[in-house]
């Protein structure tokens, strides 16, 4: 048993994991339910480094040094079931079984509890960066023990992407943590995205621009504070030519975007946490809208838009403007997906370092981006810090930008262009830092037809009003 490390599930993902692991010198065990995957690997990459390929999941294990580390890199769900119920018997005390696919943090944690009662640890690892990172370096974030994580710490940092010699992988945090990290990761992805297309329809509905001239936006704005690999790819899409038709590219791409389940994942557990995120709800949401094909059909041309034609005079200060706009919207995304992490973090004991998610992200994964060094030293300077938005680096960036948000925000209004995600971040900007909502009249209501109580802004207690009868005041507590 000479394997330092074994990868079962050898698709695109764990093959290119498993290659990972042999570039950097690790003699790698691989195994796959069907074994024409594992000889591909063999025959294909063999070359890469150190394998020890098996046939048979006993063989497999039994290939392994202990404590045994095996990741497990199957379709999520069921599959991620069936191989954990094929390895337990064939594993010993102290053995490591790592989930490396997107499973949800539930899950993970059922999984978890299950494992440790047989004496093993169960590590639920988010990876980011798709197949080009799995094999070149991807963010790494791993849940499970302390203890395992002593095992596995310098092997996943060593594999996982570097910024500035420092590695995208840390510890996030007990049980289900690092899966649940990377769920918010994939929300605040989808808020990203989102919000990058509604700078792109501004852009092109304000200014009348081509895709080609919008891309070359982008890619002015990805050399500032926006830099980020999703501004740097939207810049090569909105350049792409179709070779079919000789049109811009994303003119002859149908507007339905698809999901595959994270987005929604993070919207329901923020309200099962009762945490804000519209800004991740908003894209998820608009992602659903894109796809209600019937309701778009029956009011394509039938709703009344009353709106003006957009006439922008300045074209520079336009621009601006949405860059600014996007800014600011983008720093409430990423400012809700940290509270939804705080507060899961406190509701299962986490006890997870929110700068370094924010450091942990800043390479080999899809929201990587220059900005994620100020989140860091955010945190840093604040550990606790209640709100984002609130640190003093970004009050002063947003606050320079709100002008312009509102500017954006109202004329895309006025002229009928809907940004969801825009405008409900800057519903948001407005909500949480209002002195007084009206949330007091929401109270009263509730009262009212309820009975469900109200406190008073004058003094302590629990009060309810007679509305039936006399309109009488009583202390309930
Ligand atoms: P897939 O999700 O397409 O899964 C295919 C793999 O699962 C194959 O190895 C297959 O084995 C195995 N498998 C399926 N059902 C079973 C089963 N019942 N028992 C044993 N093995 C089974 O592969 P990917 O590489 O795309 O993704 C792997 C994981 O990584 C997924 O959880 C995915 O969500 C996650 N992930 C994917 C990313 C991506 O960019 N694709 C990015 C980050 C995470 P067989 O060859 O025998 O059919």
């Amino acid at each position: 048993a000479r394997a330092q490390i074994g990868v079962t599930g050898l698709a695109v993902m764990g093959r290119n994991l498993a290659r990972n692991f042999a570039r950097h010198g690790y003699t790698v065990a691989v195994h796959n339910r069907s074994f024409g995957r594992t000889q591909s690997l063999i025959a294909d990459h063999g070359d890469d480094g150190d394998f020890v390929p098996s046939e048979s999941m006993a063989d497999f294990v039994a290939s392994l040094a202990r404590p045994r580390k095996i990741v497990i890199m199957v379709k999520a769900g069921a599959a991620t079931d069936a191989v954990i119920a094929e390895l337990v018997p064939l594993l010993e005390e102290g053995d490591i079984v790592i989930d490396a696919g997107n499973a949800h943090f539930p899950d993970t944690r059922r999984r978890e509890a299950e494992l440790r009662a047989h004496g093993l640890h169960f590590v639920g690892t988010g990876v980011s960066g798709g197949e080009e990172g799995a094999l070149n370096g991807p963010s790494i974030m791993p849940g499970g023990s302390v203890e395992s994580y002593e095992w596995l710490g310098p092997i996943f940092e060593d594999i996982s992407a570097k910024v500035d010699g420092v590695p995208c992988c840390t510890h996030v945090g007990a049980d289900g943590a690092g899966h649940f990290v990377k769920m918010v990761h994939n929300g605040i992805e989808y808020a990203d995205m989102q919000l990058i297309a509604e700078a792109y329809d501004l852009l092109k509905q304000g200014l009348g621009a081509s895709a080609a001239e919008i891309g070359e936006i982008f890619a002015q704005w990805n050399t500032g504070d926006l830099e980020s690999f999703l501004i740097e790819i939207t810049a090569e899409v909105l350049a792409h030519t179709d070779p079919e038709t000789g049109a811009a590219f994303v003119d002859v791409v149908l507007d339905r975007a698809e999901q595959k389940g994270t987005g929604r994942w993070t919207v329901q557990n923020a309200l099962d946490l009762g945490v804000p995120i519209t800004g991740i709800a908003e894209a998820t949401f608009a992602r659903a809208l894109s796809g209600s094909v019937p309701q778009r059909e029956a009011a394509v041309g039938t709703l009344v838009a009353d709106a003006s034609s957009w006439d922008v005079t300045d074209r520079d200060a336009f621009i601006e403007d949405v860059r600014l706009a996007l800014y600011a919207s983008k720093v409430v995304a990423y400012s809700q997906g940290f509270d939804q992490i705080a507060a899961a973090s406190a509701e299962f004991g986490w006890d997870i370092d929110r700068g370094a998610m924010a450091r942990i992200w800043r390479g080999g994964c899809i929201i990587r981006a220059r900005f994620l060094n100020r989140i860091t030293e955010a945190y840093e300077r604040t550990p606790n810090l209640p709100l984002l938005l609130a640190d003093e680096y970004f009050t002063a960036a947003v606050g320079n930008g709100v002008g312009a948000w509102r500017r954006i925000v109202s004329q895309a209004a006025l002229n009928g262009v809907p940004t969801p995600a825009f405008s409900s971040s800057l519903a948001y900007y407005d909500g949480v830092r209002a002195e007084r909502l009206p949330a007091n009249l929401i109270q009263a209501q509730r009262d009212f037809f309820g009975a469900h109580t109200y406190q008073r802004t004058d003094r302590a207690g629990v009060f309810h009003t007679e509305w039936t009868t006399d309109r009488s005041q009583t202390q309930e507590s």
